[in-house]
């Protein structure tokens, strides 16, 4: 294969119309559903029914906080449910228009059930903690539950590869035996030994294609989705592992942990200063009235917006550095070109979207840059591979 010098493609030539019109709707998919919580939040607060909905949580719980705290929780997470079911299902069905998906509706229907009660569930202890530290320490409230999170977010980062993801999700030991001689070799080389490589089933659900590295410590390993492992040439494979092992190498999960806790205590901060300003307003009587949870999500919200674009522009300076590492850990980048351009035929990515929307929206460069990186890097060591 040849290639031209400069042959990045810079024209939206090479995406089809269908590629195009599949992200251009579920990027305002996304964007619709962000809005619709944003206004729920909003109407929640102007109204005063959030103060109307708490009296009611107060009264089904006995005058119990913790138990009416729950009821309150729970009604509010029904509602936003209930609001954003009519765009879930169009996602759902956007996935069948565009033959992506290979789920029924009964499965992804049990899919979204057990999603809202694990959603129920972890919600419920993060806000019931919470408000225990707001009532016990209303002056340091925020630091101490900042601690306590970061806790909590390095046990379930640890506790999800074996806890959370089996939820949704089968997995198996990976059984090639080429494969896993090929890991083990690139492990080596890394000086590195991830603890095991896994097949997803993804096939039950999706024809996309994924995979990753997740967990920590003990649970640390690399899945890979089982649309990739049978669709892919043994090559193709080690170019992804190579990747997820960059991940590895370059310590991603870590730092990924370290910056969420510099995001988390600024918004544990915003959130302190907001609650304060709230009660100074006579919004609410106290910071403990679990009325202004609303006003706690919506600060959480438009924190993430706001930091939304740094943190995709870190992620991708992230996956930049795993994709140097499997140029550098493979024989040839070949099998990485490929693997990228299979990847974006089968999961109808955009392989060269719009300047803005890679910026703010993209957690991975997008594929012609990875390409065209693959491309530069084989140009300047060309000469120094065996
Ligand atoms: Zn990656």
């Amino acid at each position: 294969m040849t290639f031209a010098a400069k042959s990045a493609p810079a024209s939206s030539a090479d995406d089809s119309p269908q590629a195009r019109r599949y992200n251009r709707i579920h990027r305002w998919l996304s964007v619709a559903d962000f809005g619709i919580g944003f206004a729920f939040l909003m109407v929640l607060l102007l109204t005063g029914w959030t103060g109307w909905l708490r009296d009611l949580a107060l009264r089904r719980g006995f005058q119990n906080y913790a138990l009416a705290l729950f009821i309150y929780l729970f009604s509010l997470l029904v509602i936003a449910k209930g609001l954003g079911f009519p765009l879930d299902y169009y996602g759902f069905r956007l996935e069948q228009k565009f033959q992506l998906s290979t789920q029924k509706f009964r499965s992804w229907f049990w899919d979204e059930t057990k999603g809202f009660l694990v959603g129920l569930v972890l919600a419920g202890i993060v806000v019931e903690l919470l408000y225990f530290m707001i009532r016990q320490w209303p002056q340091h409230w925020w630091i101490l539950a900042w601690a306590l999170f970061m806790g909590l977010f390095i046990v379930m980062a640890q506790l999800a590869p074996v806890v959370l993801f089996p939820i949704f999700y089968k997995f198996e030991p990976l059984e090639d035996e080429d494969l896993r001689r090929r890991l083990v070799l690139l492990s080596e080389h890394a000086g590195t030994r991830v603890r095991g490589v896994y097949r997803w089933k993804l096939s039950e659900k999706t024809k996309k294609a994924n995979a990753a590295l997740t967990g920590l410590g003990n649970t640390r390993r690399i899945i890979l989705a089982d649309t990739l492992l049978d669709n892919y040439a043994p090559d193709e494979i080690e170019a992804v592992l190579a990747h997820e092992l960059g991940h590895h190498v370059h310590k991603h999960i870590f730092k990924s942990i370290l910056m969420q806790a510099g995001v988390t205590l600024l918004g544990f901060w915003a959130a302190n200063w907001v609650l304060h300003v709230a009660v100074d307003h006579h919004m609410f009587e106290e910071l403990s009235d679990f009325a202004n949870l609303p006003l706690l999500a919506l600060t959480a919200s438009v924190i993430s917006l706001v930091l939304m674009p740094a943190l995709n522009a870190y992620s991708r300076y992230n996956e930049r550095q795993a994709d140097r590492y499997a140029f550098e850990s493979i024989a040839t980048v070949e099998p990485f070109i490929s693997s990228m351009n299979k990847l974006a035929s089968q999961n109808l990515a955009e392989r060269t979207p719009s300047k803005w929307i890679e910026a703010l929206f993209y957690s991975h460069p997008s594929i012609s840059k990875r390409v065209a990186a693959a491309e530069t890097w084989r140009t300047q060591n060309t000469g120094s591979q065996a």
